[in-house]
């Protein structure tokens, strides 16, 4: 008889049998260092992008290699949108995968014909390439956008796809930004010498950080110095969580400060950990955006290189397309190799957060602006109205990030930054805050986009995403857009979320606006889902009834 402690060999495992030549692949893949699980992603993106998908046998040999259960492995793989996990006697996916953003810019765009144009162009290659509708990609102020493996198509059109895939252009281009020397030359990385250097304390920072009354410009608009000042009573080691995972359909700022200036967020997250006595930074960022995943990976290196990081480790993580992820305790789960679900709280991040250590989450393009109010003062940046970028797209002739005082309003931004209406559009509505702020009639163009400033509308700013709606949109369709997303990035975890948005989404679609049933459930939803997603998640289709019921019938 077989002692019970005795171990067993590969025939008497139980369920999936561990595959030598799998086993072979996983190994060579991981290479010859440690074996961690909270690297998990990592290693399945290295299969994925080694194999175009996750077939059974790799699963099985990784959860072997890493002494996991093959169900945890599974449930994580098949948690994210970019792995394409293949069962036993299932057919591979095509090898090269094309993502028709389906974003509401993009789909206000003509995103839908694009997709149905591309399917007949390209019906032919079916083999060879995967068509793939996705939510928002952060190129907005380029749609309709797709990208072709790891390259951003701008402007997409069917004959343009087409001419990408004939010349085989299926790598991220990178765009010139300010590297390590130039952004040394410029002044770069004095402010963080001076906190290494003792010139700085941290009460010196966290005082002009407050003076400056910045808040976090992640979407939740929470002061940030308060924020720092959390982590400073709980034990050390402390860790700096920097969300790089913006998701929010209509917003790409973070996209913007990481292609042009990534070392200024760089400097701030080392300045944030500094001043919070962290002894690391985890970058996550989202996958969509593998170009700055090429550009950190290379200004990091040089970064370290040059002595000027602290003995604070930085440690790069990709994303696999779960929006929730965004959401700051979602980033946490997926950063120590788990499905993105949002935690209850308590405990906060604060106390117990990565690895259950005290851990600061800020968002990229906080700590850019941390950098610029350490270098120039928090009285530069109150003179200038409080700067922050703001992701305008939609019906403007010149789309893009734009760098406006906070509490602008709409009208200001489409005239003096966005160069007025596109041709042939009148001013009909906008989104404030991306796809969870509501949406807003032009007659409210005069309201100030900022924190505290939508509430009593039902809206808020969010991440500063500013879609702009004309009267050639129909305000069905964008209610439709907007929560079709949510039905589908719902994490599932809780029942108001994952019910309500699925309810929602097949009302929408069947035309049916039973206002009573949606604002009870859009309560519902607000009162007892976990996080912001579904709690949010009603936004748009209160917003119709609220101020566009005219135009739903
Ligand atoms: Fe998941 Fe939605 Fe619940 Fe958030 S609110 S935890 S996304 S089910």
């Amino acid at each position: 008889m077989t002692p019970r402690n005795a171990t067993k060999s590969p025939a008497h495992t139980k369920g999936r049998q561990i595959d030598g030549q799998a086993l072979d692949v996983v190994r060579r893949l991981l290479g010859d260092g440690p074996r961690h699980k909270d690297l998990l992603i990592e290693y399945l993106h290295l299969i994925q992008d080694a194999h175009g998908h996750l077939s059974a046998a790799h699963l099985a040999a990784l959860a072997a290699e890493l002494k996991l259960s093959q169900a945890e492995v599974y449930e994580v793989a098949s948690f994210y949108a970019h792995f394409d996990v293949v069962k036993e006697g299932e057919a591979p996916p095509a090898p090269l995968s094309l993502r028709v953003c389906q974003g509401i810019a993009c789909e206000m765009a003509g995103a839908r014909e694009l997709l149905s144009s591309l399917k007949d162009a390209l019906g032919g290659l079916g083999e060879a390439i995967r068509m793939q509708p996705v939510p928002c990609i952060g190129a907005c102020d380029t749609a309709p956008a797709v990208a072709l493996g790891g390259n951003r198509i701008a402007n997409a059109s069917s004959s343009i796809v087409a001419q990408a895939i004939a010349d085989n252009m299926t790598e991220s281009t990178i765009p010139p930004y300010q590297d390590f020397d130039a952004y040394r030359k410029d002044g770069g990385y004095v402010a963080i010498e001076a906190c290494l250097s003792g010139q700085k304390t941290p009460e010196d920072i966290l005082d002009q950080i407050d003076a400056s009354g910045l808040r976090g410009l992640g979407g939740a608009g929470f002061p940030v110095a308060r924020k720092w000042r959390f982590l400073l009573d709980n034990p050390k080691p402390r860790i700096v969580a920097l969300n790089a995972d913006e998701g929010e359909p209509g917003t790409f700022k973070d996209r913007h400060c990481l292609e042009t200036a990534p070392h200024k967020v760089l400097e701030g997250a080392l300045i944030a950990a500094w001043t919070t006595g962290s002894a690391s930074i985890y970058i996550y960022l989202r996958d969509e955006y593998p170009h700055i995943r090429h550009i950190l990976q290379t200004e990091i290196a040089r970064l370290e290189q040059a002595g000027l990081t602290g003995g604070i480790d930085i440690y790069l993580r990709r994303g696999a397309g779960a929006y929730v992820c965004g959401e700051e305790t979602a980033l946490l789960e997926s950063l120590e190799g788990k499905r993105g679900l949002p935690r209850n709280r308590p405990p906060f991040p604060a106390n117990e957060g990565l690895f259950g250590r005290p851990t600061l989450i800020n968002n990229v393009e906080t700590l850019a602006f941390v950098t610029d109010i350490i270098n120039n003062g928090a009285e530069s940046y109150l003179a200038a109205g409080r700067p922050h970028y703001y992701s305008v797209s939609g019906r403007v002739r010149d789309p893009g990030v734009k760098l406006a005082p906070a509490g602008i309003t709409v009208n200001a931004l489409i005239e003096d930054f966005a160069g007025g209406m596109a041709d042939g559009h009148v001013f009909a509505g906008y989104l404030p805050g991306g796809a969870s702020g509501g949406i807003l009639p032009a007659a409210k163009g005069d309201v100030p986009l900022d924190f505290g400033s939508l509430e009593e509308y039902g809206c808020f700013v969010g991440s500063s995403a500013v879609v702009i709606l004309s009267d050639k949109d129909n305000i069905r369709d964008v209610v439709g857009n907007l929560t079709d997303f949510f039905a589908e990035e719902s994490c599932g975890q809780c029942t108001p979320c994952r019910a309500g948005c699925e309810k929602l989404s097949n009302m929408i679609e069947a035309g049916d606006w039973d206002e009573g049933l949606i604002r009870e459930l859009a309560e519902a939803m607000a009162d007892a889902s976990i996080c912001g997603l579904g709690q949010a998640a009603a936004n748009p289709v209160l917003s119709a009834l609220n101020f566009f019921k005219g135009d739903l019938k």
